[in-house]
């Protein structure tokens, strides 16, 4: 399996869209291979990828445990539930991107023995159905977490946007992010755009782009 012109193709992509926002802006690409088998995980490897993202903590453990011989940093990126919260701080993962609650926060801080880099997911969608803090309580959430929790060393932000081919309602939700982001100095991290959207999220500042299919499917 050879994904070099896949990974060309997205790299290129990325360039062209951050040199569109700002030529100084630096995106940072995370390989999701949820669906990719550890040989294709190796294979983009061996094209220069390092950063890979799972969405669930099973198949991260597996896969991180068949490749530990290589230097990757790994990227948890699906909503967690409270009882994996061991297993999950055992992998130690270079960072969590789907803090999602408070509670959430509270349940890592109760358990972990050390600081674990997370990303507030923010629900920009709105749809009842996502994961992610409401924007409109996004930044006290946060401040609280920096307050009551400090085995949580807080990035920045996630989002994912909204499922739809209507180009005006990702940007609302991107728009919405990027808005309480901004609102962050501190926060270093704006984690949107996956492959059906990652040019407009790095349009509205995105610096993390989370890609699986764009990168994973056959040539
Ligand atoms: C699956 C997933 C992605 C990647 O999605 P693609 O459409 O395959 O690029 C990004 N972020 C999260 C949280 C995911 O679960």
């Amino acid at each position: 399996m050879d994904f070099a012109k896949n990974l060309d193709q997205v790299i290129a992509r990325i360039e062209k869209a951050r040199l569109a926002f700002n030529k100084h802006h630096i995106v940072q690409l995370i390989a999701v291979s949820k669906y990719a088998t550890i040989e294709q995980i190796k294979a983009l490897y061996a094209h220069g990828q390092r950063a890979f993202g799972e969405n669930k903590i099973q198949d991260y453990q597996v896969k991180s445990d068949a490749l530990a011989n290589l230097p990757l940093e790994w990227h948890m990126l699906g909503t967690l539930q409270t009882n994996k919260i061991h297993k999950m701080l055992a992998l130690k993962p270079f960072l969590l991107h789907s803090l999602h609650s408070l509670e959430l926060a509270q349940a890592i801080q109760a358990r972990s023995s050390y600081k674990l880099k997370a990303l507030l997911q923010i629900n920009v969608s709105l749809e009842e159905s996502k994961s992610g803090v409401l924007p409109e309580v996004a930044l006290e959430t946060y401040h609280q977490i920096l307050q009551i929790c400090p085995n949580i060393d807080l990035q920045g932000l996630m989002a994912i946007g909204p499922q739809t081919q209507e180009t005006h309602k990702i940007e609302q939700a991107f728009q919405i992010a990027k808005d309480i982001f901004d609102q962050l100095p501190q926060a270093r991290v704006l984690s949107m755009g996956m492959s059906a959207d990652f040019e407009i999220a790095i349009s509205y500042g995105s610096n993390m782009v989370r890609i699986g299919h764009a990168l994973f499917k056959h040539a």
